[in-house]
């Protein structure tokens, strides 16, 4: 999709550090981490939010999951404890309109969240 930054990290046009790759999900780190593991998993294909993802494709929302917990395990927080976040909406602090889990890790994390 024209002018979607995380279509543009697919594309390889703007650069991340990625961590894991599978043939329909990309993983990397996120530019502004709130904790030591924080990890960004999306589909390659472009969907809004987790919602519209679902209602598309379960399988693929499997991959994205499966994928970030392969995350942790690999960034050693699984055992631990981690959590998925998928931000839907404006006021939930959505600001990048093409679904990603948020995989955070490595300190102990608070809830209610904020
Ligand atoms: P949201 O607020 O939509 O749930 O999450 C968007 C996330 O993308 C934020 O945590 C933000 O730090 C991250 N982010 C924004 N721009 C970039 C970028 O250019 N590269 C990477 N790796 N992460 C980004
Ligand atoms: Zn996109």
């Amino acid at each position: 999709m024209a002018d979607c930054l995380f279509c543009k990290i697919v594309a390889g046009e703007v650069p991340a550090t990625v961590v894991r790759e599978t043939p329909r999900a990309l993983a990397f780190r996120d530019i502004n981490p709130q904790a030591p593991t924080h990890v960004l998993v999306i589909p390659r294909e472009h969907y809004a939010d987790a919602a519209a993802l679902a209602s598309a494709d379960a399988g693929l929302l499997d991959e994205v999951v499966r994928t970030a917990h392969e995350v942790a395990v690999a960034d050693g927080v699984a055992e631990g404890g981690y959590r998925i976040v998928f931000n839907t909406g404006r006021e939930a602090g959505q600001t990048v309109f093409h679904v990603h889990a948020h995989v955070l890790g490595g300190r102990g994390l608070g809830w209610p969240p904020g």
